[in-house]
């Protein structure tokens, strides 16, 4: 049987903003099919405002259009398809925004990151088995993620989604599904960072705050975070930062080498800005590793002298997904939140309705507010 859902669905990449006035997103009727193979139909009770999002709406990141949007997500399974063994009716699941198959040689050695099937499915816009199941007059649109949790009803596949303990909060669960999984994962998976190291953390949004959040549980001894909004330097102290700069002033660089004796061991970018990324480097010291894990346009270009990696043996390396396996991870990091060690609740700063989300794209847009989250009833 099919089920009817309201959801925020995306017709185009031009509009401007702000998006209260263009509506990008539109608040469609829609009917979702029933699951099928591996595939659970969940009703979505929380669900995330993404900066990736946002690089849908506005074309930085393409997508195949119309596309039901949203990639963090929570909720409750109500139907099972057939052959699903791991889930029931009633179980709690967070989304993962790729898929990961288990059976691919990059799943197999633990690189769920990679997963080849799942990201060839988010870049069709299907499920991870290549079926779409969102109807609009009587039109099939795109997934997006394997997840489009803007809406009231979700069909998801049983390698997108993480069953977790009833007693996480809905709104908390969805955060571990993209900011958490991305920002903590990108520093322990990807960065390594070890105990007492040195970190800058550049570009602070709900991931990159998230990733203060983790180099602080995984002890970094001096937290630096960079951003040139002022406003969210201020919000990095109360995660954690202990220094704060202003990426774009001349001077940081150097104020940065003098607390640090040269530079730090690890820098993490998530701005999506080529001049973020090069300070990240700038800033690494010798030997270190800068990670980038942001989204910026795939026409962006990076200027760098490779005899600083040979002469200076530094790594400079990208972060998807944290570098995470969602089914072990999630269930870790939320182990980590219970126990008051990650402390994911400080990024949730709205509370909105599905009717509201194209003005929570607009504060967004303007770096107001940390994660907005869509509360379904
Ligand atoms: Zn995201
Ligand atoms: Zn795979």
């Amino acid at each position: 049987m099919t089920i009817k859902s309201k959801g925020a669905v995306l017709f185009n990449m031009e509009s401007k903003r702000p998006y209260f006035d263009s509506m990008p997103l539109k608040i469609s009727n829609l009917i979702i099919d029933p699951p099928g193979e591996n595939e659970v139909l969940i009703k979505i009770r929380a669900a995330g405002l993404c900066h990736s999002d946002l690089s849908v709406i506005d074309g930085n990141r393409p997508r195949p259009l119309p596309m039901l949007l949203g990639h963090e997500a929570s909720g409750e399974i109500i139907q099972l398809g057939k052959g699903v063994k791991r889930f029931e009716v009633g179980d709690h699941v967070v989304f993962a925004f790729l898929p990961s198959c288990g059976d691919c040689q990059f799943c197999k050695s633990g690189r769920a990151a990679l997963c080849e099937p799942g990201a060839k499915a988010n870049n069709e816009g299907t499920l991870i088995g290549g079926y779409r199941r969102i109807k609009l007059n009587s039109e099939y649109i795109n997934h997006h993620l394997g997840v489009s949790g803007f809406s009231e009803y979700a069909v998801g596949s049983v390698d997108s989604i993480v069953k977790i303990d009833k007693d996480v909060p809905f709104e908390i669960a969805a955060l571990f599904g993209c900011a958490v999984l991305t920002g903590v994962g990108s520093i322990v998976n990807s960065a390594k960072l070890k105990f007492g190291q040195t970190i800058l953390v550049i570009g602070l949004g709900g991931v990159g705050l998230a990733a203060i959040l983790g180099a602080k549980a995984a002890g970094a001894s001096k937290i630096i975070a960079a951003d040139i909004n002022p406003k969210k330097r201020e919000i990095a102290k109360s995660f954690g930062a202990n220094y704060v700069i202003d990426s774009s002033d001349k001077n940081s660089l150097n104020y940065l080498k003098d607390i640090t004796g040269g530079g730090v061991d690890i820098s993490v970018e998530f701005a999506g800005a080529i001049s973020a990324l090069e300070f990240a480097f700038k800033a690494t010291k010798r030997g270190g590793t800068t990670v980038t894990a942001a989204l910026p346009n795939p026409k962006a270009r990076l200027k760098l002298s490779p005899v600083t990696l040979v002469g200076q043996e530094k790594t400079i390396k990208g972060s998807y997904l944290g570098g995470c396996i969602p089914s072990i991870d999630i269930p870790a990091y939320i182990e980590l939140y219970k126990s008051g060690r990650l402390q994911v609740e400080k990024l949730i700063s709205h509370r909105i309705k599905l009717s509201e989300v194209n003005q929570a794209f607009d504060r967004l847009a303007s770096g107001e507010g940390i994660r907005q989250i869509i509360i379904f009833d």
